[in-house]
């Protein structure tokens, strides 16, 4: 490690601790990030100058010795922007603070069009940034489909896109450092990062197709082809099923989307069986994967009417059922919060992420 990643790492570890922890003196930073008293003096600097960081005033605690200053992230003094391209035939954007709260909404109708125009996302963009009320740290995208690491959508066949690179449209368009990610990546961000998920966990997320992201070791694993978690159409079983959109048979997704199973409910007339049968399928589907990577933790997150106890408990005891027993293992299977929320948050997330090492 050359010294100038020593003191990026350095200056990420002290936002970190700021940002969860925090607001907390100089004394108790050095003491919770293990530096010394005159690198953490440094660091703060560097932080109060640019604007990561601010002071709050005085320590209350009763303490021989001069009272000691509170420094905190700077919670008040930097928004992010949000945009969620995953709704039905609407865009979303939002002005968030650093916690992720919604400060301020808009939205564009892209009612009946084949093709999302980009032009749509770049004055949403515009507008949304306009309505911030204080620096903004940076523009942060959750989209359907396959997104390559330099932010170009490379497919997402619900807005209609191939090889968008709107990373840098949108950069261009609004001036500010740009993330983008598929609503999966950017949802397990949220659950992560804002919601309190484990190191180890898989989100599954369920909407017009079923996605799902992976965080190891607090790390979200994107995979060689920015695939990784492109769940939806495996096969579930040998035992076939429905013909997929894609053209296989019995893909994940033909039980578990949010429209196929919005479909079997109604012809199911009443009865929960599609919702176990969902649930089920999903365990079978993800069971290898806890087992392989040794999970925590699944997090589903899609339309609440949908994530119900029968597709809830029918995926808890399949997954239970096919692992191996062992005393001290239990992988539980909860329903991330916020579900209108989630991939706007998660976008502030992967802001909060790149633009202040907070992960
Ligand atoms: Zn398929």
């Amino acid at each position: 490690v050359r010294p100038r990643h020593g003191r990026r790492h350095n200056l990420s570890l002290v936002r970190q601790t700021l940002y969860f922890d925090g607001p907390m003196s100089r004394a108790d930073l050095a003491r919770a990030t293990g530096l010394t008293r005159v690198t953490i003096s440094d660091l703060v600097t560097e932080l109060l100058e640019c604007g990561h960081a601010r002071e709050l005033g005085t320590s209350s605690d009763v303490r021989p010795g001069k009272p000691s200053t509170l420094i905190d992230i700077n919670r008040p003094g930097l928004q992010i922007i949000g945009l969620d391209l995953t709704a039905h035939r609407v865009l979303r954007g939002a002005v968030l603070d650093l916690d992720g709260v919604v400060l301020a909404r808009t939205e564009r109708r892209v009612d009946d069009v084949a093709v999302v125009d980009l032009a749509d996302v770049l004055d949403l963009a515009r507008e949304t940034v306009a309505l911030a009320t204080a620096p903004v740290l940076g523009v942060g995208v959750g989209t359907p489909g396959l997104v390559s690491e330099d932010g170009m959508v490379r497919s997402a066949s619900n807005l209609g896109w191939t090889d968008v690179p709107l990373r840098d449209e949108l950069a261009t368009a609004t001036g500010l450092p740009v993330q983008v990610a598929n609503d999966a990546a950017s949802a397990a961000r949220a659950a992560y990062t804002l919601l309190g998920a484990s190191d180890d966990f898989l989100l599954v997320r369920i909407g017009r197709g079923v996605g799902s992201s992976l965080i190891v070791g607090g790390t979200q694993l994107l995979g060689a082809h920015h695939a990784a978690g492109e769940i939806g159409h495996v096969t579930v079983g040998n035992d076939g099923g429905a013909t997929c959109r894609c053209g296989k048979v019995g893909c994940l997704e033909t039980w578990l989307s949010a429209p196929n199973l919005e479909r079997a409910l109604t012809a199911a007339d009443g009865s929960a069986e599609p919702l176990v049968e969902a649930g089920t399928r999903l365990g079978i589907a993800i069971a290898p994967v806890i087992a392989a990577l040794d999970l925590t933790e699944i997090v589903l997150s899609g339309p609440e009417h949908l994530l119900t106890a029968p597709l809830v408990e029918a995926a808890q005891s399949t997954i239970d059922s096919r692992l191996l027993r062992h005393p001290d293992v239990h992988v539980a299977v909860n329903v991330a919060a916020d579900p209108d929320d989630i991939v706007l948050r998660g976008a502030a997330g992967l802001v909060l992420s790149s633009q202040l090492g907070v992960i």
